[in-house]
């Protein structure tokens, strides 16, 4: 299955596209954690994306897009993949849309997280990662940053919504609730069968 998880930041793309891609067997790409590990590994790709990562803006579309195919084309996802956080822009969507026509594919589903505004704030204002055994703020999840990439997404990003649904490719699916409530509606909205519920049998 071919999927990508949208969402603003904060809605718990990260937490789900683990969950949902392991359930799916595929592998979860988040362009964020390639970009984090370029960035902490000090890479040519990481001192060109960091700049725009600190201040929380979109690192631009020609290093995203080529770093994207490049994952694409390793061995494990020939056959299916779930992208978190990519696509974040139009000119991303086409481009994917492109590249996986190229190969007489498409994408099976998007699934938009939704949570609204208010929450999306509370939740990033308090999220912690743990680094080397320390539980640390993102500097992109400081308060005035937060405000800031939540208007990148308002603009750059929103608009994929209704360019998918459009396509017939999207599903929104409510993203307040525990952990396993989401996953479990957007597993019903992949057309998944859930076996993290236990079996009647
Ligand atoms: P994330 O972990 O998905 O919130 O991504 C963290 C940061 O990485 C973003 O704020 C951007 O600076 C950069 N980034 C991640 N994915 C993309 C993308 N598809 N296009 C441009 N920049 C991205």
């Amino acid at each position: 299955m071919r999927v990508v998880l949208l969402g603003p930041p904060g809605a718990g793309k990260g937490t789900q596209a683990q969950v949902i891609a392991q359930r799916l067997g595929v592998p979860a790409i988040s362009t964020g954690d390639i970009f984090r590990a370029n960035v902490s590994g000090q890479t040519e790709l990481g001192e060109k994306a960091k700049a725009y990562m600190d201040a929380g803006d979109l690192v631009p579309d020609e290093i995203t897009v080529a770093m994207v195919k490049d994952r694409l084309a390793e061995p494990d996802a020939k056959s299916g993949f779930l992208l978190d956080g990519f696509p974040r822009t139009i000119a991303q969507a086409e481009q994917l849309r492109e590249s996986l026509g190229e190969l007489g594919h498409s994408l099976d589903r998007v699934l938009e997280l939704v949570v609204d505004e208010e929450e999306l704030v509370r939740r990033l204002s308090g999220r912690r990662m743990l680094v080397d055994g320390e539980m640390i703020q993102r500097d992109d999840d400081k308060p005035e940053t937060v405000r800031h990439r939540l208007q990148v997404y308002r603009e750059q990003t929103e608009p994929l919504s209704g360019f998918y649904e459009s396509a017939g490719q999207l599903s929104r699916i409510d993203a307040i609730g525990e952990v396993e409530e989401v996953t479990a509606r957007a597993m019903t909205a992949l057309g998944a069968d859930d076996p993290g519920q236990p079996s009647t049998d």
